[in-house]
C-alpha cells in the first residue's frame, strides 16, 4: 500500500501526465489501482473491490494468475520479437489451438487489439471480393447501438451516434440497421426469424443499396456495448442466410462475446451459424498482453493466391501475434479448458441473472434484465410503462453506491444517443459463488436506495 503522501502525489502526477478514456464513465473521480487477485481488486488505500466488469469485459481467467506471467516471461527469453512476415512457434500453435476451438478450417490474422482485427476484417472482406472479380462490393451494414472499436472504419461500423459525433466524417461505405431488441423493438422471441424486423431489415437494405456494392456484415452475437442486447434464438442464422442470399460475408465480432462471456468458447455457438470471418481480442490473453485476431475460413484466404502482383493481403502489422502475446494466450486457453470455465459461465451467469431477475418484479425502475453467460445487462427506466431510459446521473448513483460498497460494475445502452441506462455486469469466468451472491446483494441495496 503506498503511503498517504505517496497517494495525493500519484493522484496529481495522474491529472498532470494521463490522458484517460471516456470520462463519462468515471463520474466519481479516478482509482488508482495498484494490483490484483482473483476477481478482486485493490486500489492504492488497501480498497479492495470486486471486478464485476473484468477490467473492460476481458480479464476472462480473473486477475494475479501466475501462470500466464510465467509463460510470457519463459517466452520473451527464448525468442522475444520476430515478425510474422515470417513465422514464429507460439503463433502457429496458437493457430492451430484456435482452430481446435473454432471447430473449423479458419487461417488466423494477428493483431492487437479489437479494433484492428476489425479493420483486418474489413480490408479482407473488400479484397476478397475483388480476388473473385467481384469488383463493386464495398459496403457494410452494422446495427445501430452497436460497438466495433476507435480506429476510423470500427468506428464507423458503430451504431453509437455520441461516440462518433466531432469525429466524422469516418470511413465511408457503413450502413447502420436496427438490432435485435427484445425489450424494445415489436419483434418477439417466438417469431419466425425470418420474419423478424431486424432481420428484414437487414434484407432490405441489401436490395436497396444494391446486392451487387455489399461487401459483409459485421455482428456481435450479443450486442454487448450497446445495452447488452441478446437476440431471439433464430435471429443470426437467418442473417446468415440474407447474407448468402445477398452474396454477402457474415463478419463475427467476438471481442467481447468469445473466450466463454456467453457460456460458449465463442458467442455464435449458441446460435447455430458458421461465420465467414471472426474477429476476437480481450479474452484471448484475458487482457494480460495486447493481442487480437481475424480467423477467415479457409475458402476466403485461397481467394489470395493468385499470380497479379497485387494479389496478396497487403496488410503489415509489427506487433501482432507476439510471441509472449501467444504463449500467454495459449496457456489462457489452457486454464479455461482445465477449470471448465465455459461450463461454469454458463451454470453461473444463468443463477446470477435469475437472481436479479427479481428485481424486475420488485423494482419500480429494473425495465429488463437480459443475458447470457456472464454477460448481463439491466435495463433501467424512468416509467415502466412508456420505458422511457432513466436519466444517466440516477445510473451514476447506483454505480457509486456499489462501488462505495466494494463492487465495480458498468453501464451502457446507447438506447437513446447519449443515454446510458443499461448496467453491465461481466464478471472473471472464474469468480467465486459467494462473491457473485455478493454483488446480487450490493446491487438489490444500491437500487433500493433510489426508492
Ligand atoms: N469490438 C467490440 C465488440 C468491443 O467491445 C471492442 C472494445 O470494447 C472492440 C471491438 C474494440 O476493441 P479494442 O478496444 O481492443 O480496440
Amino acid at each position: 500500500m503506498l503511503s498517504t503522501n505517496e497517494n495525493s502525489k500519484a493522484l496529481e502526477k495522474d491529472e498532470k501526465y494521463i490522458w484517460h478514456s471516456m470520462k463519462p464513465y468515471n463520474p466519481d473521480g479516478t482509482m488508482v489501482i495498484t494490483k490484483a487477485k482473483g476477481s478482486w481488486v485493490t486500489d492504492q488505500d488497501g480498497n479492495r473491490f470486486l471486478d464485476a466488469m473484468s477490467g473492460l469485459w476481458c480479464v476472462n481467467v480473473g486477475y494475479g494468475r501466475t501462470e500466464l506471467a510465467e509463460a510470457a516471461y519463459e517466452q520473451l527469453k527464448e525468442l522475444a520479437y520476430f515478425p510474422l512476415t515470417q513465422s514464429h512457434l507460439p503463433a502457429i500453435k496458437l493457430g492451430e489451438k484456435l482452430n481446435e476451438w473454432l471447430g473449423d478450417e479458419y487461417v488466423i490474422f494477428f493483431s492487437n487489439s479489437g479494433s484492428e482485427a476489425n479493420e483486418t476484417a474489413f480490408k479482407i472482406a473488400r479484397q476478397y471480393h475483388q480476388q473473385k472479380g467481384d469488383m463493386s462490393r464495398y459496403k457494410f451494414i452494422s446495427r445501430y447501438r452497436a460497438y466495433h472499436g476507435n480506429s476510423m472504419g470500427a468506428l464507423a461500423a458503430t451504431g453509437q451516434a455520441e461516440r462518433k459525433y466531432k469525429y466524422e466524417p469516418l470511413a465511408p461505405g457503413f450502413i447502420h440497421v436496427p438490432p435485435p431488441d427484445l425489450y424494445r423493438s415489436n419483434d418477439a422471441p417466438d417469431c419466425p426469424p425470418e420474419e423478424l424486423e431486424a432481420v428484414q431489415a437487414i434484407d432490405r437494405t441489401m436490395t436497396w443499396e444494391l446486392s451487387e456494392t455489399i461487401a459483409g456484415v459485421i455482428m456481435e452475437p450479443i450486442i454487448t456495448g450497446g445495452g447488452v442486447l441478446v437476440p431471439p434464438d433464430g435471429y443470426m442464422s437467418a442473417v446468415k442466410e440474407v447474407c448468402e442470399k445477398h452474396g454477402a460475408l457474415l463478419i463475427v465480432d467476438e471481442v467481447i462475446c468469445g473466450f466463454g462471456r456467453t457460456g460458449e468458447p465463442f458467442g455464435y455457438m449458441n446460435y447455430g451459424v458458421k461465420p465467414d470471418i471472426i474477429t476476437m481480442a480481450k479474452g484471448i490473453t484475458s487482457a494480460y498482453l495486447p493481442l487480437s485476431a481475424t480467423a477467415v475460413k479457409r475458402e476466403i484466404y485461397e481467394a489470395f493466391k493468385g499470380s497479379d502482383q497485387y494479389d496478396y493481403f497487403r496488410h503489415v502489422n509489427t506487433f501482432g501475434g507476439s510471441p509472449a502475446a501467444c504463449a500467454l494466450a495459449l496457456k489462457n486457453l489452457e486454464i479455461m479448458e482445465k477449470e471448465n470455465l465455459f461450463a461454469r459461465s454458463k451454470q453461473l451467469g444463468e443463477r446470477l441473472k435469475n437472481d436479479l431477475q427479481n428485481l424486475l418484479q420488485n423494482h419500480p425502475y429494473v425495465g429488463d434484465v437480459r443475458g447470457k453467460g456472464l454477460l448481463i445487462g439491466i435495463e433501467l427506466v424512468a416509467d415502466k410503462a412508456t420505458k422511457t431510459p432513466i436519466d444517466v446521473s440516477i445510473v451514476n448513483k447506483v454505480i457509486a453506491s456499489c462501488k462505495q460498497k466494494g463492487v465495480i460494475i458498468g453501464k451502457n445502452g446507447a438506447t437513446v444517443a447519449g443515454y446510458n441506462n443499461v448496467l453491465t455486469i461481466a464478471p472473471p469466468l472464474n469468480t467465486e459463488e459467494e462473491d457473485l451472491a455478493y454483488l446480487v446483494q450490493t446491487l438489490k441495496e444500491a437500487l433500493n436506495e433510489l426508492r
